[in-house]
């Protein structure tokens, strides 16, 4: 793996690469490399020529200076994981090369409107314009080219894509999904600093997607109910205060009036002074005619068990919802 700090020695290394015929994957991470990062790398190593994995703790999107100095790092090891996974470049800029002017901030920001005003927008001030600016200037470094990105951070996701189409930069953006625990715990460089108990107790963030999916399955069709049983799910965890949980419109993530098409549930919670986050989706088929609801729901009152009622208007499905799919 060819090792780059100098953001102008990327841009020329990936120009070149280009000029060669190669097809360029970028994957933006902040280091402290999991089985999550992993499959980002390998995912863009299987499309892709020449795969950049990019390190860097971005001081610009952290609001708490000690979440920033807590943060791990581990570069050596890094470097191991990120080779072993398919990357050929690995770009590890100093705060210094990538905001010349630091601790002063950058004249220059991105600001994404609308999708950063709620969830984590709301909970981390400044967070998402951190990001935006972080991912802009990657995306013009890196030039033509897919980027992956985690499900994990969906709001994160949908705030790259939304800035790749505004500002009309020439990357696909792909998302992949999360990766978890046997335990459904998602992959989190923050899962380190969990005391014993606070790992155990955090797998109630998958626990209650799960009961939230149970009762979009049964046929529930209002947010804020979908919203209620997940948060119960989270507050009954002795270790862990809810930050939120909604379940919303997975383009706007703002809830709708009745939950129909791509939905996303998504929870937030603190567990000690560890903040998570966690989601998932389904897509809900066409609001069905109220006299269908009607009946489908008594014939629920009766003894359907979760699991095998209709999603949407159709046919009853015994499967799982389907995740949403391709869509930090
Ligand atoms: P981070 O280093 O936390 O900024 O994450 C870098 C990228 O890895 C982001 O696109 C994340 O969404 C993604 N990521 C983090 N955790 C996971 C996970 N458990 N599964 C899949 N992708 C993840």
């Amino acid at each position: 793996v060819r090792v780059i700090d100098d953001p102008a020695a990327l841009a020329g290394h990936l120009d070149a690469r280009r000029g060669a015929g190669d097809r360029v994957g970028l994957v933006p991470t902040m280091g402290a490399l999991h089985a999550g990062h992993r499959s980002l790398i390998e995912r863009a190593a299987a499309e892709c020529d020449t795969v950049v994995v990019t390190l860097f703790v971005n001081p610009l999107q952290f609001d708490d200076p000690a979440d920033l100095g807590a943060y791990p790092r581990h570069p050596d090891r890094d470097r191991a994981v990120a080779a072993q996974a398919g990357a050929t470049v690995l770009f590890a800029p100093s705060v210094e090369q990538m905001y010349p002017g630091h601790p002063a901030p950058p004249a220059t920001t991105v600001h994404v409107t609308g999708l950063t005003d709620v969830l984590e927008g709301a909970s981390r001030p400044g967070h998402f314009d951190g990001v935006a600016t972080v991912v802009t200037k990657l995306f013009a470094l890196a030039g033509r080219c897919r980027a992956y990105f985690g499900e994990k951070d969906f709001q994160q996701l949908a705030v790259v894509r939304r800035l790749a189409a505004d500002l009309s930069l020439p990357v696909e953006v792909v998302g992949c999904p999360t990766v978890r625990e046997p335990d459904g715990l998602a992959l989190s460089s923050r899962n380190a600093r969990l005391t014993d108990a606070g790992r155990e107790a955090a797998a109630v963030l998958r626990r209650a997607l799960d009961v939230g999916l149970v009762s979009l399955l049964a046929g529930e069709r209002d947010p804020d109910r979908v919203a209620g049983v997940m948060a119960d799910t989270v507050m009954d965890e002795r270790l862990v205060t809810l930050d939120y949980a909604v379940a919303v419109d997975a383009d706007t993530l703002r809830p709708p009036v009745t939950l129909h098409g791509d939905i996303r549930l998504l929870v937030a919670a603190r567990v000690g002074g560890v903040r998570l986050i966690d989601n998932d989706g389904v897509r809900l088929g066409p609001p069905s005619d109220p006299s269908a609801e009607a009946r489908r729901s008594a014939s629920l009152a009766g003894a359907s068990p979760a699991g095998t009622v209709a999603v949407g208007g159709g046919e009853p499905d015994t499967r799982r919802p389907e995740p949403a799919g391709g869509g930090v």
